[in-house]
């Protein structure tokens, strides 16, 4: 096989495929060597870190210290090999991260173990993030990401978890009913000078990057009750500033690790008015710029 690739790392260029390493599923990224892979994402790994470093902060578990499991082979291979959730999360541009969660037994207490990673070929490709915890809470930062299940791929889930498949299934007509009633809203608030919604696509890169990224996230209650999680990021994009807006609904399910948090509408606007119209209820997270 002859051609042209390169490692999205170091840029080295070579005539065949069979010289490079994969690492997402659903992404051409190859590199050359396992320290590029490494360095690549090392922004990724970090950025895991650092949600866990707040979130600890915030529950005050800064000294929790359970992360010794992950160092027990068996009980990380029994986390591999029977997980009880293994749930996909795709973006808006198709790239996949992979949550592995298992209650697990340590000085005969339960907590939970989580694993943040990518597969290829079905096989674990590279660990972005590892962590032990008593928390459903701290788990549940990190199982957002469950809000898309493969559906082809459902087979695979344990049997306890295919009812959740179903639950989910209520939940996407919720999140479908919300999306309708919230896009209504926007359509009427929009000005015509707004940046026109043939046009949306072309901001969909800026979901990710609000999302794990925002300047800004407000809880509130709406109309009908539900908690909307509402994120905001200002962006620069051909010298032209603009925020991106993420409206998430608030799963209910209280008392379960799951507790999810789905998108609802995401747009980007240059209308700062617009984007005020959502900063409301309680900031969770960020500092007023300006
Ligand atoms: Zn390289």
């Amino acid at each position: 096989m002859s051609g042209i690739y390169y490692c999205y790392q170091c840029k080295l260029i070579t005539n065949s495929i069979d010289d490079l390493l994969f690492v997402e599923e659903k992404s051409k990224k190859s590199f050359c060597c396992e320290k590029c892979i490494q360095d690549f994402y090392q922004h990724l790994i970090g950025h895991f870190e650092n949600l866990e470093f707040i979130k600890r902060k915030e529950l005050n578990l800064e000294n929790e210290n359970l992360d010794d499991n992950l160092d027990n082979p068996e009980l990380v291979e029994e986390f591999f090999k029977n997980p009880d959730q293994s749930l996909k999360y795709t973006n808006e541009i198709g790239e996949e991260i992979t949550t592995i969660i298992k209650k697990i037994d340590s000085n005969n207490e339960t907590i939970n173990m989580l694993v943040n990673c990518f597969t290829y070929s079905g096989e674990i490709s590279l660990i972005l993030h590892s962590l032990c915890t008593k928390s459903n809470e701290l788990i549940s930062l990190f199982s957002f990401q469950s809000k898309k299940f493969n559906e082809n791929e459902a087979g695979h889930f344990p049997e306890e978890n295919l009812n959740e498949v179903e639950v989910d299934q209520k939940m996407i007509d919720e999140i479908e009913l919300k999306k309708s009633t919230y896009l209504a809203e926007l359509m009427e608030e929009r000005k015509e000078t707004d940046i026109p919604i043939e046009s949306f696509h072309l901001y969909e890169n800026f979901f990710s990057p609000t999302l794990y990224e925002p300047d800004e996230i407000y809880s509130y209650i709406d109309q009908s009750g539900d908690e909307i999680l509402s994120y905001i990021r200002a962006h620069e994009q051909e010298g032209k500033s603009f925020y991106y807006l993420i409206l998430c609904l608030k799963g209910d399910e209280k008392n379960k690790v799951e507790q999810l948090i789905y998108p609802i509408v995401s747009f980007p606007t240059v209308d700062g008015k617009l984007a005020h119209n959502y900063r409301k209820g309680e900031m969770i997270s960020g500092s007023l710029k300006n």
